[in-house]
């Protein structure tokens, strides 16, 4: 009898652990927290925090959570649906071989994946070593002057060419001229960005078109080199033709190419861009994949996306951090360029890496072996009667196969294998560096006849010549530097990367409390699946009845975020949150468009919005207009309300961010919609904050029309060091029929063409974020939500004494973030912001946002992710830098030499006899004291930004410099 009403010993039921490992907060630790807080339990915190009007009624409807094991399970055999076809498709996605020693120790390993964007150059030195290394790669194998450090993909990079061709060049033209053999997602996602603009893209479809376009009047012009069916072309004479006019010439060219051919830097290309998949990142149905863009030394300043360049430290030793920052979009706002905030770290990464290992001859034997093969190929086609259409080629050969072409393909795929179909009546085949002399004879087994006699590998082998012409070869040297000639061993190989990992600090070390960017955890189940074949393996050209896998994923996730959002539509494509920004207000647009109402075009947003807000707004060809915030942070509804009557007819739409970057839940928003609404405008709500909404309110339910999500911040993908990152876009109902199409994808018929190249964008981060709501459940995640908000809160009272929280609601509680206000210490001490999280670094902790979005001040967001003792650890360090703080002002210290102002304190400089400072080398050190932590010793002093943007350098520092 006793035995039935006890509980059983062992727990029988399956129950998911994972929220409890996910989430770093105990019960036992709340009650604390909460004393501190001054609630007395969480639901009355999250009550007395978001207001009544907006809280959900209904809660989220998924699955229940599940095991780590059991989510695994489940996600393979979804990953099972995906058949893994020999993929000879091409167009911009080739096999790859990812070396083991690169995608165990850089794409598997959190020191690289976990890193946040190199704002804080100090303790980013390794990755924007990396970084310097993929530009210097770019620059050279381009043959120009200057690279960034990775753009979102290659359609985006020639979409981004053609704008900054645009702003760069005397030729007041509105046309740009397009080679019809570019990539047929290029081509569709630069009409997608020149439509708003009203830019003529001008598609020319044959050689006599071509011809013609160049003879005309445009701007600019892009080529694809070799182009999509493989043809490599002489552009000398086009790219005269173009300069003529005062026009630029841009170049999409496949990098691997290009170490067999003479880049584009020599004939005079403007711009080039293309993607760096091959170099070492799998397929991945589309994504993630780093795109480049290079451009001529006079167009560097309008460039877009991030450009790591060289300075000199506080010691005067080379250092890296991000330069010309003033260019990116944050700072523009309005006047931005682009919108590209999160690129592709972690693939440019990897692709350095790939340099780095294999090195110049590497590269060389690489695509020679490739081009060699292709030749092999089309001569045996030619034996079977089938010619390649012209005699130039790299890795990729057409075919006109006319009536025999469905057949062809047909019986392509009965063998496993997946051919192009190109223009209805051609074949192409591309190789890549995981082409066999097998994958041949396959390749001649499906074009023969029955009972052909099959070409021998053998008889063409011997002396076969690339079918790169004469006039095309490369003769100028690349990747000279050291580095790219030092790390060939695997030995040397792994201690590089290791070297360099060392140097960072990413979440595998401390917390990262970076406001509106969310560095939660990235559990090691989410991320085990992403190099799973099943996903990585997958071309994202592929016929759709081979992607049920990713299909699947795509539904689920979707349905999923529509539960977390209130929305009723979603789409997965866009790769960044600024593209997910892009999408939403084409959205609204082509909304306004069907209703015959295109005239309106004003965007209002507040003065305290991201900057990619504005920027997606002049992308759109909306007119941005700026309302007013007022002394608490809110957005003034006063000056809202004016500015909507004064633009009425012609409101398009406000961006507002909720809560709003300055960490607070505004009570007004439900009003602020209904009034956007009545003016005929729709309401677009940046969901970057959603970590404080989920499970609780959501924007779908209150007056939101469109948001994005960054699924790299509330949902768990990892920051990579600055991406990839996924920015779905979601809407309501009657937005749906302008959510992305994507033609080459196979999604037809939208009225909105393709914002990206793949019809998935980066896909294969997607199981990430579908782990994670796979284990946590509709109760995991709000729980989630709501821990987020008690650690912000706990940070915010326990700092109260040392650094008020600028913004509160009226009980003085924030949201999930909170802004510490560091203005009046300029004047007791001459501290900034800065000095506070330069000192924070030698304590070993990442700063918080730095000045954003209110100037002097810290944004700290901590997460649910992080455990108490990490947050007392945290707050510790803040309180000990104030004490520091309090003897400046006390005068026992000078202003100017102090722990803040010299941090961060690098080994050498502590171990030199010469110590010209008044306080002691072990206050210097800071954090020595708490033995349970390693100390972090940041690789390098406070970076010099002004003097690397004076003397711009942004490739690898020559080796005398460490002279
Ligand atoms: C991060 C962020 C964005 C931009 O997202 P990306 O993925 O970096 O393009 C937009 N708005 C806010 C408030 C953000 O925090």
């Amino acid at each position: 009898m006793l035995m039935q009403s006890a509980r059983p010993l062992v727990e029988l039921e399956n129950t998911s652990e994972f929220i409890a490992r996910h989430i770093g907060i105990e019960a036992a630790d709340e009650q604390h927290m909460l004393s501190v807080i001054g609630e007395a339990s969480r639901r009355a915190l999250i009550e007395s925090i978001v207001p009544r009007s907006i809280a959900r009624t209904n809660p989220m409807q998924l699955p229940p959570a599940a095991t780590e094991a059991a989510a695994l399970a489940e996600l393979k055999a979804i990953a099972s649906k995906n058949q893994l076809f020999k993929s000879f498709i091409g167009q911009g996605y080739h096999g790859t071989h990812t070396p083991g020693v690169i995608l165990r120790n850089v794409l598997e390993n959190p020191a690289w994946y976990t890193a946040y964007t190199p704002y804080q150059a100090e303790i980013s030195q390794g990755r924007m070593e990396a970084l310097v290394n993929f530009q210097t790669m770019v620059c050279d194998l381009t043959g120009m002057p200057i690279a960034n450090a990775s753009m979102l993909d290659e359609a985006t990079a020639a979409a981004e060419a053609m704008t900054l061709a645009k702003r760069s060049v005397k030729n007041k033209s509105n046309t740009f001229v397009v080679a019809g053999d570019c990539h047929p997602q290029t081509i569709e996602v630069i009409q997608t960005r020149a439509k708003p603009l009203g830019i003529d893209v001008l598609l020319a479809n044959s050689h006599d078109e071509w011809t013609k376009a160049l003879e005309g009047e445009y701007f600019a012009v892009l080529a694809q080199y070799p182009s999509t069916s493989g043809r490599i072309d002489d552009l000398r004479a086009d790219v005269e033709k173009a300069h003529a006019k005062g026009a630029a010439f841009a170049v999409a060219a496949d990098l691997l190419a290009l170490t067999l051919l003479v880049p584009p830097g020599e004939f005079g290309a403007d711009i080039v861009v293309g993607t760096t998949q091959r170099f070492g990142m799998p397929m991945g149905a589309g994504g993630p994949h780093a795109a480049y863009m290079a451009c001529r030394d006079d167009f560097k300043r309008s460039m877009p996306g991030r450009l790591v360049g060289v300075s000199v430290d506080s010691h005067g030793k080379p250092a890296y951090r991000l330069a010309l920052q003033t260019r990116e979009q944050h700072i523009r706002r309005e006047k931005a360029t682009s919108n590209i905030c999160t690129a592709q770290v972690l693939p440019a990464v990897v692709a350095s890496m790939y340099a780095v290992y294999h090195g110049p001859q590497g590269l060389k034997r690489i695509a020679q072996r490739i081009a060699s093969y292709t030749a092999i190929l089309a001569k045996g086609l030619e034996q079977l009667g089938f010619n390649a259409r012209r005699d130039s080629a790299f890795d990729t050969i057409s075919l006109k196969t006319d009536a025999q072409t469905q057949s062809i393909a047909a019986r392509a795929r009965s063998m496993g294998v997946n051919l192009r179909v190109y223009w209805g009546d051609f074949i192409c085949i591309s190789l890549d560096e995981t082409t066999t002399r097998d994958d041949i004879a396959l390749l001649w087994k499906i074009f023969a006849a029955e009972g052909q006699l099959l070409p021998s590998f053998d008889a063409f082998e011997k002396g076969i010549e690339p079918m790169i012409p004469v006039e095309l070869r490369r003769t100028s040297a690349f990747l000279t530097h050291p580095v790219f000639n030092t790390h060939h061993s695997e030995t040397g190989m792994l201690r590089y990367i290791r070297a360099l990992s060392d140097k960072d600090l990413a979440l595998d070390r401390s917390m990262i409390p970076l406001g509106s960017c969310t560095m939660k955890l990235n559990a090691t189940s989410e991320m085990i699946p992403i190099t799973w074949p099943e996903f990585a393996n997958v071309h994202p050209f592929a016929p759709r009845d081979q992607q049920q896998g990713y299909a699947q994923l795509d539904e689920q996730l979707r349905a999923w975020l529509c539960q977390a959002t209130g929305y009723a539509g979603i789409s997965l494509q866009p790769n960044a949150g600024s593209q997910g920004e892009y999408a939403g207000l084409l959205a609204i647009k082509a909304f306004h468009e069907s209703k015959g109402q295109g005239h309106r075009n004003v965007c209002l947003i507040p003065s305290s919005a991201h900057g990619t807000n504005p920027a997606s707004a002049q992308m759109v060809g909306m007119q941005v207009v700026v309302t007013a915030c007022d002394a608490n942070g809110n957005v003034d509804l006063a000056d809202l309300q004016a500015k909507c009557e004064q633009h009425s007819d012609k409101l398009a739409a406000v961006m507002i961010t909720y809560p709003s970057t300055h960490g607070v839940f505004e009570m007004q928003v439900k009003e602020l919609c209904a009034l956007v609404h009545q003016h005929g405008g729709r309401v677009y709500v940046d969901g970057a904050n959603m970590n404080a909404l989920v499970g609780i309110a959501a924007p779908g339910e209150f007056g939101g029309d469109v948001s994005h999500l960054n699924l790299h911040k509330t949902f768990c993908i990892p920051h990579g060091g600055g991406g990839p990152g996924v920015g779905p876009v979601c809407v309501v109902e009657d937005l749906v029929p302008f959510l992305p199409g994507h033609e080459a994808g196979g999604i037809t018929g939208h009225a909105v063409g393709a914002v990206s190249a793949a019809p998935l964008g980066n896909a294969a981060v997607l199981p990430i974020s579908w782990m994670y709501c796979r284990m946590m459940g509709a109760e995991g995640l709000q729980q989630a939500t709501e821990v987020a908000i008690l650690s912000a809160n706990y940070i915010s009272a326990r700092l109260k004494d040392h650094y008020p929280t600028l913004y509160a609601s009226a009980n003085g509680h924030v949201a999930h973030e909170c802004i510490l206000d560091l203005r009046a210490l300029k004047d007791t001490s001459g501290v900034m912001a800065e000095d506070v999280a330069k000192r924070l670094i030698d304590y070993g902790f990442h700063a918080p946002t730095l000045s954003f979005p209110v100037p002097n001040t810290l944004m700290v967001e901590p997460t649910e992710s992080e455990t108490l003792d990490e947050l007392d650890r945290f707050i510790g360090a803040m309180i000990a830098i104030r004490e520091e703080i309090r003897c400046i002002e006390r005068g026992e210290w000078p202003q100017d030499n102090n722990p803040l102002k010299n941090a961060p304190h690098t080994a050498g400089a502590l171990m030199k006899a010469d110590w010209p400072h008044p306080y002691s080398r072990e206050a210097g050190a800071a954090g020595l004291g708490d033995m349970r932590h390693a100390k972090y010793w940041a690789p390098v002093g406070r970076v010099d930004n002004v003097y690397g943007d004076r003397n711009l350098f942004c490739s690898c520092v020559p080796m005398s410099a460490y002279e």
